[in-house]
């Protein structure tokens, strides 16, 4: 048996003061609930899931409920998650209408596809008995008040007290894109990726950039060679050659937890084992590190 850990983000973007305080509340929320499912011997995955769900309720996020509209004013959503056990993958794409695109990722984790996408995604949801948005919920909630506000995919990355690993995300992508525009999110070695031998990794930001430079690849190759925060310092530095804009939550093999972006904000929680309260960041002034 081994401590366990969870580290959740709720998007690289920029957080306007009068959002602060929905953010914080937020990721408390969704990092106790993970930490629950952990502290009571639940797995990586359970316990990611668990927290995903918590800001996938969270009209904050951009992901579930908070999901934001593409061109056409509709909603399609992206969750992936991985099984650093097993390397199983579950994601789904361009999905619309479910109220947990997480969980019907980790329903995908179970089979032998890694990806479903669309009206097939959605056809899988049904089948698994997925629950569906509210008519209300199907509306965007929430208007960007600016382009970098649309960064703010969910993501959370836990080691359990087995050893194993899990990652997660799930996002609405971003404002404004074309109908059946699929980012990062839901490709593992772009949008995130597990492997009990080398750690975990979750993103959030440009979602082109992220997959032209796979950057959950990058970083968790790195992290079998370097510290977390080095690893994913240098992996940023490439996205940011592109002009692009990320962040990133990490956990090595040994546990040990670590974060950076370039964009002004990102939102980040921690628990540890043995914690009572959650640590929470925001931006770069709150930031010494976990
Ligand atoms: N990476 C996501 C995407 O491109 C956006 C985000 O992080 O908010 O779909």
């Amino acid at each position: 048996m081994t401590g366990w850990t969870i580290l959740i983000h709720g998007g690289a973007k920029t957080i306007a003061p009068e959002e602060e305080s929905d953010n914080r509340e937020g990721l408390d929320e969704a990092v106790r609930a993970g930490a629950d499912v952990l502290a009571a011997g639940g797995s990586a995955v359970a316990a990611v899931e668990a927290a995903i769900r918590v800001m996938e309720d969270h009209p904050v996020f951009n992901a579930g409920t908070g999901a934001v509209p593409n061109r056409a004013g509709g909603i399609e959503m992206c969750a992936g998650m991985m099984d650093g056990a097993s390397l199983a993958v579950g994601a789904v794409a361009a999905l619309p209408l479910v109220r947990h695109p997480v969980s019907v990722a980790r329903e995908v984790l179970r089979e032998r596809e890694i990806l479903l996408a669309g009206n097939g995604a959605l056809a899988f949801a049904r089948e698994r008995g997925a629950e569906l948005k509210d008519d209300e919920q199907r509306q965007p909630v929430r208007a960007v008040v600016s382009a970098d506000a649309a960064c703010d995919t969910v993501g959370a990355v836990a080691l359990d007290s087995n050893g194993d690993f899990a990652a997660g995300t799930s996002t609405g992508g971003l404002e404004g894109t074309r109908v059946g525009r699929v980012g990062d999110s839901p490709m593992p070695g772009c949008g995130f990726y597990a492997d009990n031998t080398l750690g975990a990794v979750a993103l959030s930001g440009d979602g082109e950039e992220i997959a032209r430079t796979v950057l959950a690849s990058r970083i968790i190759d790195k992290l079998g060679r370097m510290d977390v925060m080095p690893a994913i310092q240098c992996s940023l530095a490439r996205l940011a050659r592109l002009g692009a804009e990320g962040g990133a939550v990490a956990l090595d093999r040994k546990g040990q937890p670590g974060f950076g972006h370039n964009s002004s904000h990102f939102a980040v929680a921690l628990m540890r084992a043995g914690d009572e309260d959650p640590s929470i960041w925001l931006s770069r002034d709150e930031e010494e590190g976990p």
